[in-house]
């Protein structure tokens, strides 16, 4: 079996077996680039040197030898000599990029004969000693397994001793005496001499590359990155050029294009008279790489045409290592270079713009979730911050304010201005209003499906969720992180996006939804074929959400309407009504605050349309809790002096009673409060027509669709889908204008997807309500499961993803499928959508684009990602 490829014989693509920096090496010596010769020993050999009881594989060796006769062909050197010695580097490097986390040796081959021989040969003792000082060095720690700091701790002494500040300083006595301190200390830590032999230290180096593949941080950072763990590191042994032979050499690192910001300009630093890690370490302070075009014109200019080639070659944006030795340039290694999520969009639109890639291509570049990183403030990354503690990173984005500890003193200071951070052990929907007012949300409980992560990231809010270092103690006010104690009204900041808490106000950087972004998602578009609406509750988040390209609503919630503390005790009258008098009347009350709700979202949504739910939840979610009622009522029966008060309480309190239900996620909701209550779904369809009717007179163009939530067949349907086409047609009569609308169905219940068929033939439209779908298809309370017993089914790895996040293909995707198929088979023209949480997460809506909707909605802030991830799903 061949296990060893000169890098004449390799190429780009065979990643897999000489892993990335070994393919790449391959490619660059086959385009003619100035690297170094050298050898990969393939990843075959490293997982057979675990399958076979960690012994590198038979025949590798006798692969090795022949393979380094030409380098030394190559380079006129030899191994080992005494005249004119090769020294080569052995480097890692696995299929995935994991920088840093493996590695390399430099300078192998040097021993108390070869360096005078590189000392004399290029006459240059202090630098052949430098050589050997970073040889032994590396090599004792990681093939020796000597402790870093033993080395460190002689190079401080040494440089104590002469008196320098600089290793570049050191003398060629100075870095003698290192050496043999250094090989006293080898003997002293493994009883044995350094070895002297350069085919034993090859040997060496290359098994401690293959056992660095399973270190502790490697294996971490492959669990944390998703990188399997079975693939392996190859082996690159290269012959070494040198970046320390004097102030004409150097060694650096570029990128083709800025990292974080994506402008076409290279970036980078470099060092003169430095070798390898030098620069990154942080020795001495590297110049930026604009200063090589004054300080080597020549080897700049060099340089700038190799990474353009590189990068017009690999066709994406690289990250490359060079070294220069005497004058000339050597290129070490290329990739394509990590960057941020505004760096990636626009690399991708500048490289389609240079006719290096396409916009398919360019689309393909990004991972939709990368897009949330983009539409949320963030913070200043150059500034300096005090880390108070970590939680989870539930909610993108950044904000600073003073703490409070209850939704009420964040809705009572932020209503008037003021910026807050809603500190809470974990929130409940009660909290609402407190989390809208607040810039952001901070709990010690709860993961990152928790109240408060999944109300705050629809709401484009940063939140830390389950962050334990938090000792919040409501009764003092005040909450302790380690020890120290932070009272109400403190400043602190969070970051929604690592899950940092930060003491004190940090400064924020508005999120650029550059020009280059907005091309970016229009190519989107132009490739997708679902179309991307919105849920919205209110005008400016339906403005919001066209701004961030929705083509529509496709959720509006009116029982967000109904909530409004001006409004809720109209509504709690009209619950609470014994009569149907008294209903209409409440209901009266309400019609002109509803036609305004809608008169906005309509508005503001012109030309698009706007799709509105009837009511949904369960009414008792507008009254008081039944426990709160009882404190009450037993306050005034012991103050006995308000009769009228108490009476009232122990009415509502009975209602509430009433109107409780042992499981209210199938209880009286949705369109079953219409069948019971007809004269609530006419007062919303007249609220609907009304404000339609007005807009139209205004010169509007405008596309109500109704909704009716919670159907489970036609007949429930039919009902009511009377009551508002009878409303609608004494609207128009009224108002002597027609409105061009539609009435639809959200199908959430099993039975009305199992009866698509029947539904279709007289709905205009479906939207899946995944949310209930998947609670009800998989018999799964999302708000008791979340929390408690779905994490353990993940562990157990009974499940992949959690199914509220990820849609469940294989169920309830099932019903979805079915439905479409029944639903079109009787009305072609049926316009089918989803509108749950899933309507926003990339797999999902890749699976609604196979089973062929016309549409996904989704939270505004997440109509970038959908439109993106609309894109990827035709490609
Ligand atoms: P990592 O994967 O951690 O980046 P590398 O194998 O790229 O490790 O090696 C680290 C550094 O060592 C390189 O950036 C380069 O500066 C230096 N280096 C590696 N091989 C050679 C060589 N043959 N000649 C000179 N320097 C080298
Ligand atoms: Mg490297
Ligand atoms: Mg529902």
């Amino acid at each position: 079996k061949k296990y060893v490829y000169l890098f004449q014989e390799g190429k780009a693509s065979m990643r897999d077996l000489l892993g990335g920096k070994g393919a790449n090496l391959c490619e660059m010596t086959n385009i003619g680039l100035p690297v170094p010769p050298g050898f990969t020993i393939t990843t075959e050999a490293c997982n057979e040197y675990y399958t076979n009881g960690e012994n590198v594989p038979e025949g590798t060796w006798e692969q090795v030898w022949p393979a380094l006769a030409e380098i030394e062909a190559s380079t006129g050197k030899l191994f080992g000599d005494k005249v004119n010695p090769l020294l080569v580097s052995v480097r890692s490097g696995a299929k995935f990029s994991m920088p840093g986390m493996m590695d390399t040796v430099l300078n192998l081959g040097l021993n108390d004969d070869t360096v005078e021989a590189l000392a004399a040969n290029t006459q240059n003792e202090r630098f052949a000693w430098d050589c050997y000082r970073r040889f032994i060095q590396m090599f004792g720690d990681v093939v020796l397994e000597v402790e870093h700091y033993v080395f460190e701790h002689i190079l401080e002494i040494a440089k104590e001793k002469q008196g320098v500040q600089y290793d570049s300083e050191l003398s060629p006595e100075s870095l003698k005496w290192m050496v043999s301190e250094y090989k006293k200390k080898i003997v002293r830590h493994t009883g044995k001499p350094f070895p002297m032999d350069p085919r034993e230290q090859l040997k060496l180096a290359v098994v401690a590359v293959f056992r660095s593949w399973n270190i502790d941080r490697a294996t971490f950072y492959r669990r944390i990155n998703n990188i399997p763990h079975d693939i392996g590191t190859a082996v690159n042994v290269q012959s070494m050029v040198f970046g320390n032979m004097g102030t004409d050499s150097g060694t650096g690192v570029a990128f083709t294009r800025n990292p974080s910001t994506g402008e076409s300009a290279l970036y980078g630093e470099y060092l003169m008279n430095a070798q390898g890690e030098d620069v990154v370490a942080g020795i001495r302070t590297p110049n930026p790489i604009a200063t090589l075009a004054k300080e080597n014109s020549e080897i700049y200019k060099q340089f700038v045409d190799i990474s353009k080639r590189l990068e017009t070659h690999y066709r994406d944006m690289q990250d490359i290592e060079f070294t220069i030795e005497r004058g000339k340039l050597y290129i070490l290694q290329t990739r394509n270079g990590k960057r941020t999520a505004s760096a990636s969009i626009r690399v991708a639109v500048e490289l389609f713009h240079e006719g290096v890639i396409t916009k398919e291509e360019a689309v393909m570049r990004i991972e939709p979730d990368q897009l949330d990183h983009l539409l949320h403030r963030r913070m200043d990354t150059d500034a300096t911050l005090q880390v108070l503690a970590k939680g989870l990173p539930a909610s993108p984005g950044a904000a600073s304010g003073r703490i409070v500890f209850s939704a009420e003193e964040a809705e009572r200071l932020g209503n008037v201005g003021e910026k807050v951070i809603l500190v809470r052990t974990e929130t409940t929907p009660d909290d609402i209003r407190g989390i809208l007012a607040a810039q952001g949300i901070l709990t010690s409980r709860g993961g990152m499906t928790s109240h408060a992560a999944v109300v705050s990231r629809h709401m484009g809010k940063p939140a830390v969720c389950g962050c334990d270092a938090l000792k919040i103690d409501y009764a003092k006010g005040l909450l302790a992180i380690d020890g120290v104690e932070y009272l109400q009204g403190t400043i602190l900041s969070i970051d929604g996006s690592t899950g940092r808490v930060i003491k004190g106000e940090v400064s924020m950087v508005d999120p650029e939804l550059s020009e280059g972004f907005k091309e970016f998602l229009d190519w989107a578009d132009e490739i997708s074929r679902l179309k991307v609406m919105a849920n919205a509750d209110s005008p400016t988040e339906a403005l919001n959400a066209r701004d961030f390209g929705a083509v529509g609503i496709g959720l509006t919630r009116t029982e967000h309407m109904f909530m409004d503390p001006e409004r809720i005790p109209i509504v709690q009258e009209m619950i609470l009504a014994q009569t149907l008098e008294e209903r209409e009347d409440a209901l009266t009350k309400l019609l002109p605050m509803q036609e305004e709700d809608f008169y906005g979202i309509l508005k503001a949504m012109q030309g698009l349309p706007v799709t509105i739910r009837l009511l949904d939840p369960p009414l008792h979610e507008f009254l008081p809790h039944s426990e709160e009622l009882v404190v009450e009522i037993t306050k005034l029966r012991i103050n006995k002096n308000d009769s009228e008060a108490l009476f009232k309480k122990e009415i509502l309190l009975s209602k509430v009673r009433a109107l409780s239900e042992l499981n209210p996620m199938l209880g009286h909701r949705g369109c079953r409060l219409g069948v019971s209550y007809p004269e609530i779904t006419v007062m919303q369809a007249r609220a609907i027509f009304q404000a339609s009717a007005r807009l139209i007179k205004e010169g509007f163009d405008i596309h109500p669709e109704v909704m009716i939530p919670l159907i489970m067949g036609k007949e429930e349907f039919l009902m009511m889908r009377e009551l508002v086409d009878d409303t609608a047609k004494l609207v128009m009569q009224e108002q002597d204008v027609h409105i061009h609308y539609k009435v639809g169905t959200m199908i959430e219940v099993p039975r009305a997807a199992l009866l698509a068929d029947e539904i279709g033939s007289v709905a205009d439209f479906f939207s899946f309500g995944t949310n209930d779908l998947t609670q009800m298809t998989m018999g799964l309370s999302r708000d008791d499961a979340q929390g408690k017993f779905l994490p353990v089914y993940l562990e157990k790895k009974l499940m992949k993803t959690d199914p509220f996040v990820v849609l469940d293909r294989a169920g309830v995707g099932k019903l979805i499928d079915m439905g479409v198929k029944l639903g079109r088979s009787t009305n072609p023209d049926l316009t089918l959508g989803i509108c749950g949480e899933h309507g926003g997460e990339p797999n999902s809506v890749e699976f609604c684009h196979i089973v062929g909707l016309d549409y996904v909605s989704c939270s505004p802030f997440r109509v970038p990602i959908a439109r993106l991830a609309a894109a990827q799903a035709v490609i």
